[in-house]
């Protein structure tokens, strides 16, 4: 069965330019060539669910009334994402400037824009009421998250990837996904990933967090560490949210939450061996297959 997955969040613009060095303040530096890529957690998380993880997968986010629009609807439908309920607000399509040198640091400016004017009305909530998961970031505002987690229907899960770390409220979570920085900033101490696990099944009946390559730990009645795929990494911008749209996804499917895991897990490993985030998403028939593969090996 195909599940229904609904992603509040944001979707960026990313200006990406590669410089000799990091710039001072009052200083310019000349950089290489403008490239350009659709980003933001939301929409990489919708490309992930529906993309590698076959979800039927709608998309809701604000954007512009501009260029950028136009370029990160064209990603999303090209991933098959339903886009018909996107607002469209009196601001800048959201844009993430963004500074690569060559020692690998990263300087990086987001200009939230649309994305911090996200607002769900009534045909939106009646999409999220149809969702078998609700996926939702911190990139938009919290009431965005909060109305979404009230129009779910009975047996539907919200899932919230708490990222980028914010003070949080409690909110109504059936699962909570967070990496090891995330998960310290919420909990509030240092830990062992299991012991972060414990803390955090305060906010949420259900808790993952990421290891990066190391893999994952999934909290729920019992706590269990899911080593990582071996791979070699190329680039692993949105491993995160290949991760969690693909956990979504299978979810939606009516997975238990330790098997949603594993494939996500998979599927992350394999956008990790690709450069970009949402052009670095494999396909579902891409992830069975080097799940299949890699179980083997390990077995
Ligand atoms: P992170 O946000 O870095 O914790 O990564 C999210 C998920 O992506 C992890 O839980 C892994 O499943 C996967 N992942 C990230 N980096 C790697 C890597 N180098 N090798 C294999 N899997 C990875």
């Amino acid at each position: 069965m195909t599940g229904r997955v609904v992603v509040v969040g944001s979707a960026n613009v990313d200006l990406v330019v590669d410089v000799p060095r990091q710039p001072h303040g009052g200083e310019t530096v000349l950089g290489g060539d403008v490239r350009r890529s659709p980003g933001g957690k939301g929409a990489n998380q919708a490309v992930a669910a529906s993309l590698a993880g076959g979800a039927e997968t709608t998309f809701l986010g604000a954007f512009g009334d501009d260029d950028g629009a136009e370029f990160l609807l064209a990603s999303l439908t090209k991933a098959e994402v339903r886009t018909d309920l996107v607002s469209r607000v009196d601001s800048a399509t959201g844009t993430a400037f963004i500074m690569v040198s060559p020692d690998g640091e990263n300087s990086i400016v987001v200009a939230p824009g649309a994305n911090s004017r996200l607002q769900l009305g009534q045909t939106q909530l009646e999409r999220i009421a149809a969702a078998d998961v609700v996926l939702a970031q911190l990139e938009v505002p919290l009431e965005a998250v909060t109305a979404a987690a009230a129009a779910r229907r009975t047996g539907a899960r919200m899932v919230l990837n708490a990222a980028p770390s914010r003070p949080l409220p409690d909110l109504d979570l059936d699962v909570l996904i967070v990496n090891e920085h995330e998960a310290a900033d919420l909990a509030g101490t240092s830990g062992t990933p299991e012991e972060l696990a414990r803390i955090l099944q305060r906010r949420a009946p259900a808790v993952v967090i990421t290891l990066g390559a190391a893999g994952c730990v999934v909290a729920e009645r019992e706590i269990e560490h899911l080593p990582g795929f071996g791979v070699s990494p190329v680039d692993t911008t949105g491993a995160g949210d290949t991760f969690c749209g693909v956990l979504a996804a299978a979810l939606a499917e009516g997975r238990p939450l330790r098997e949603a895991a594993e494939r996500a897990g998979a599927a992350a490993a394999l956008a990790v061996t690709r450069p970009g985030a949402q052009s670095a998403v494999p396909t579902a028939a891409e992830v069975a297959e080097f799940a299949e593969f890699a179980t083997g090996g390990n077995a």
